[in-house]
Order: C-alpha cells, then sequence, then structure tokens
C-alpha cells in the first residue's frame, strides 16, 4: 500500500471522529443548577445533568438545550411530563437515550431493545469491557424506545405488567365453551382480537424462555419475570425474540397472527405465578 493510500485511509477514519466530538461537546449554555457532579459514570461516560427550576416543563428545557423530549422522559423514567418537579435533577442527553444496565442483560440484549447496533453503542460510550448492572449507557438516537411503548400500554407505578397490545377483548379468563370442540373447557389467559401481523410487547421486562411452535398454541413467546411470574403469548404469526434474550418491558416480540387452534386473528395473552395461570385482568394496569 502506498503511503498516500495510508494517509488518505487515516484521515477517513479520524475525520468522522473529529466531527462527532465536536457535535458531542457539551450544550453553550452550561445546565443551570448543576449539582456539581455527575449523576452517573460508567466506564467513560458522563452525562449533563440539570435541576428542574420552578415553572420548567419538559418542552422549554428540550428547546433550551436542544434535547428531545422522548429522550429526557426515557433517560429519566417520567412518566407524566407534565408533573415536573422542581428540584428533581435530570440528565441531559442531547444523542441518545441514557440507559441503566439491568441484572444478566448483554449488550445485544439492550442494541435489541433500541433499535440499534451493538457497535454503534460501544462506540458512543467509548465501551472498552462488558457493561456491568448499574451502568448508565448513552443509546445514540434509538430505532424504539420500549420507555415510551410501556408508557403507551399503560404503565403504572404500582402494577408489574403493562398491556401486551392495544385491542378488542373477545375472551376472558375462565370456565368458558371451548371454540372450536364445543366442550367445557377453562379459559386459561385473555384474547384480543387484532388483525394478523399487530405488533406484540412484552409485558414486563425479562428472559425469554420460549420461543416457537407449540401445540395448540402455535407460535408461542414465553417470557420469564422476577417474582415466578412468566407472561405467553400465543397464536403469533412471526416470532421477533430469541430464547435466552432479556426483553424490556413494552418491547415489541412478535407480531400477532392465527397459528395453532385459533378460529380467527387474535393474540392470546397468559400470566402465570409458579407456572399457573392467574386472571390477567387482575394484575394489568
Ligand atoms: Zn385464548
Amino acid at each position: 500500500m502506498s503511503k498516500e493510500l495510508l494517509l488518505i485511509l487515516l484521515a477517513l477514519v479520524l475525520l468522522p471522529l473529529a466531527v462527532a466530538s465536536v457535535l458531542n461537546a457539551p450544550p453553550m449554555e452550561p445546565p443551570q443548577g448543576d449539582l456539581g457532579g455527575p449523576v452517573g459514570i460508567s466506564p467513560a461516560q458522563v452525562f449533563a445533568t440539570y435541576r428542574v427550576r420552578p415553572g420548567d416543563t419538559l418542552a422549554s428545557i428540550s428547546r433550551r438545550y436542544g434535547v428531545p423530549v422522548e429522550y429526557l422522559q426515557a433517560s429519566n423514567g417520567i412518566a407524566d411530563p407534565k408533573r415536573l418537579r422542581a428540584g428533581t435533577v435530570i440528565l441531559l442527553p442531547r444523542e441518545g437515550v441514557v440507559h441503566v444496565v439491568k441484572e444478566g442483560q448483554t449488550l445485544g440484549d439492550i442494541a435489541e431493545s433500541y433499535g440499534v447496533s451493538e457497535l454503534e453503542i460501544i462506540a458512543a460510550n467509548d465501551l472498552n469491557g462488558l457493561p456491568l448492572p448499574g451502568d448508565k449507557l448513552l443509546i445514540p438516537h434509538p430505532a424504539e424506545i420500549p420507555w415510551l411503548e410501556a408508557l403507551e400500554l399503560g404503565w403504572r407505578p404500582d402494577s408489574l405488567f403493562v398491556w401486551p397490545l392495544k385491542g378488542r377483548l373477545t375472551s376472558l379468563f375462565g370456565p368458558r365453551v371451548h371454540p372450536i370442540f364445543g366442550t367445557p373447557d377453562f379459559h386459561t389467559g385473555i384474547d384480543f382480537a387484532v388483525p394478523e401481523g399487530t405488533p406484540v410487547h412484552a409485558a414486563a421486562a425479562g428472559r425469554v424462555s420460549f420461543a416457537g411452535e407449540r401445540g395448540g398454541y402455535g407460535l408461542l413467546v414465553v417470557v420469564e419475570h422476577p417474582g415466578g411470574f412468566s407472561t405467553y403469548y400465543a397464536h403469533l404469526s412471526r416470532i421477533l425474540a430469541e430464547e435466552g434474550q432479556f426483553v424490556e418491558q413494552g418491547q415489541v416480540i412478535a407480531l400477532s397472527g392465527n397459528t395453532g387452534l385459533s378460529t380467527g386473528p387474535h393474540l392470546h395473552f397468559e400470566i402465570r405465578r409458579h407456572g399457573k395461570p392467574v386472571d390477567p385482568l387482575s394484575w394489568l394496569p
């Protein structure tokens, strides 16, 4: 390789880095009321913080510092953007969403949850090792933000689960006549009438313990959650998660369908506790 070619290659590598460091420069106007230190430090990541003043709204902070409202909301776990309490210290990430790494969550899992590549996360955080639980990572300009999905699906601080999707309920939990066999039957979940291909979301964060075909369930995803809970998503047309993968609450894990013992397109959803089906309506928000 000639010397000139090497120099050109070097320039091609260094130029984007130089541009990126300019883009990542702190805002011109320094955040007011900064506590004087970072709220969280991951291997090479320090985020600007801001102490909310009376009269601030997420929209006004967003305009002042050029951070999209969605990034502010997701990075700080803000459920209701209208109820912002003065004195609260929030993170101000301009280039994406701040994610706190959970126990057992790999870089690959996080990349899947946000629809970005592992390499983008590594580059954005200057990672030179595996992130540890509790580390704060910048997810650069995510394609999906599970936290916002969870809010759309009814997230509440006092509820473990969100709805797997929004749709008309056509069959409830409990004794019924079987829709295909016409015999007495116990319905172990609830059914939502939705067109085939409707996105199905994880009702809570957890690990996918089954993803595949299972008898009458057709294409099925099972997610294990803390506290002995598991959730079942059945009759799917397409599975978008893998066994062993850690999924976030609200993350799209499948598309609804009409597979297995099913009389029409719908989602069958179960919540089980220690393996025993419970009435999802008493656990959903
Ligand atoms: Zn059902």
